[in-house]
Parts: C-alpha cells; structure tokens; sequence
C-alpha cells in the first residue's frame, strides 16, 4: 500500500502562540495512524524549530517546510537551504504551491533545481501542481498539468521519482470552498498516475502518492480520500481548526 497522507500548509497565518495551541489541541485529539499513513504539518519558517520539538517521537507525524532555495548556501539574503532545514529534522518540503508560481514566478525549470536539491539532501518533496480556471474551462488540463510534471521531474530516475508526493491543486479551489467533485479529482489523479505509468512503468507509478487539494475539508475528506487515486490531502484552511484536521487525518484510508 502507498502512503496515505493528511497534510497541512498553514501558509502565512497564525502567531507562534496560536501555533503552538493548534498542535497541542490536535496531538491530544485521538488519532490512530497505521504504518503506511502520516500527517503532516507545512508550518511556517520561524515555527519549523517548535513545531519539531511539539511532534517529537510522535510516530508517522512529519513538519514540513512550506519551500525551500534551490542552492546549496551562499550568499542568498533571506533564502533558506535545505541543509538548513536537514540540521532542524525536517525531512519533507511542499514545492511550487500555485501560490509560489503566481506571486513569486516560480517555473518548473526553477522546481526542477528545488527537487533536485531536496533529493539529494534526503528530504521529501510534495511537489504540487495544477491548473488555473481558464485551463480548466478550455478543457486541456490534462496537458497543462503532465507539462508540470515533465518539467519539472521527468529528469529523476525511477528510484528518485518514487521519493516524491505528488499534490493535485486545481487553482479555481484553493481558498474558494469549491472543491472538485471526487470525480473530477479521480479522473486527474489516475491521468496523472498514468502519465507516471508511461515513463516508469506500473509498478513505480503505483508507489507514488498523490494528494488532492482544494477546500478539503473534514465534511468532504473522507469521500474524496475513497478514491481509488486519491492518497490524502493538502489542506489549507480546514487545517488551521483542529476538530476539522483531526476529522481530515481520520478520513484517510
Ligand atoms: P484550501 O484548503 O484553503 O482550499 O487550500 C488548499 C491549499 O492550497 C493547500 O496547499
């Protein structure tokens, strides 16, 4: 079975405070992970440290950062490295959310050097990707989002593809409570794994896990996590409200 993942990107909200409380509220809710599901929290930068220490030897619960730089080290004013990250214990990055392409111009050539550098130093992409409205609309989505995925990891080896988790965001449901029905999403995600399937074959493209994002929340979770492509979610605002998260982690399957 592929892992089965419930992640969080709290994006830029939240005081450390109100961080802090969200994680102790959630951790001291039952939840019970099996060995093939995690949860994840994308948290920001300066909460990484806290965070680390509040999920310690808390068993398939991961931080996150929510991106990284493409370099190694240097003289980069207000960048931070993987290696960074590696000395905090973080061990998984979210990679070109729709929010870093559209407001800080991040290309697929540019997440190729990310993931790049994430693998090498161990640690986990959720690489996301996903098409705006007016794809959508057009109908060629499909083609858009293989483009992503071809750009920016049909250089990997098939043993370094299986390391990455994939995020389908269709950009007209982030933030707008209009989620893609489970089909829709289903029909996407088993492309997607095809398009995997085309260039490494089943059996690697059957390891790759693939979340959905795009207004998950916990009333939702567990219909579209059923699908048989769907392998968990990324969620923004239901994941600042600890009933909703703690309700999403427990609809995985
Ligand atoms: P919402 O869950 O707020 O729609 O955000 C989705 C998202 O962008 C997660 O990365």
């Amino acid at each position: 079975m592929r892992k089965q993942i419930a992640a969080a990107n709290w994006k830029m909200n939240l005081t450390i405070q109100q961080g802090e409380q969200l994680l102790d509220a959630i951790i001291a809710k039952p939840h019970s992970l099996s060995a093939y599901q995690q949860a994840v929290f994308a948290v920001p930068f300066p909460y990484l440290a806290m965070a680390q220490q509040k999920i310690a030897g808390k068993n398939n619960v991961f931080i996150a950062a929510q991106n990284c730089y493409s370099k190694k080290s240097g003289a980069y004013t207000g960048e931070t490295s993987v290696e960074m990250l590696q000395s905090l214990g973080i061990s998984v990055v979210v990679l070109g959310h729709s929010e870093r392409r559209e407001y800080f111009e991040e290309s697929n050539q540019f997440l190729a050097d990310k993931v790049n550098i994430c693998l090498e130093y161990n640690i986990t992409p959720i690489f996301c990707c996903g098409e705006p409205l007016s794809i959508r609309e057009a109908g060629t989505q499909n083609q858009f989002v293989e483009k992503q995925l071809e750009e920016s990891l049909f250089h990997l080896s098939a043993e370094q593809v299986q390391k990455i988790v994939i995020a389908y965001e269709p950009i007209w449901a982030i933030g707008t409570g209009k989620t893609a029905t489970s089909a829709q999403a289903q029909e996407m995600h088993a492309y997607l794994r095809s398009v995997f399937a085309g260039k490494y074959g089943n059996e690697v493209a059957n390891n790759i896990s693939i979340l959905y994002g795009g207004s998950v929340k916990a009333s939702n979770a567990k219909e579209i996590f059923s699908q048989p492509d769907v392998d968990g979610g990324l969620v923004g605002g239901a994941s600042l409200i600890a009933d909703e998260f703690v309700t999403i982690i427990n609809s995985l399957k």
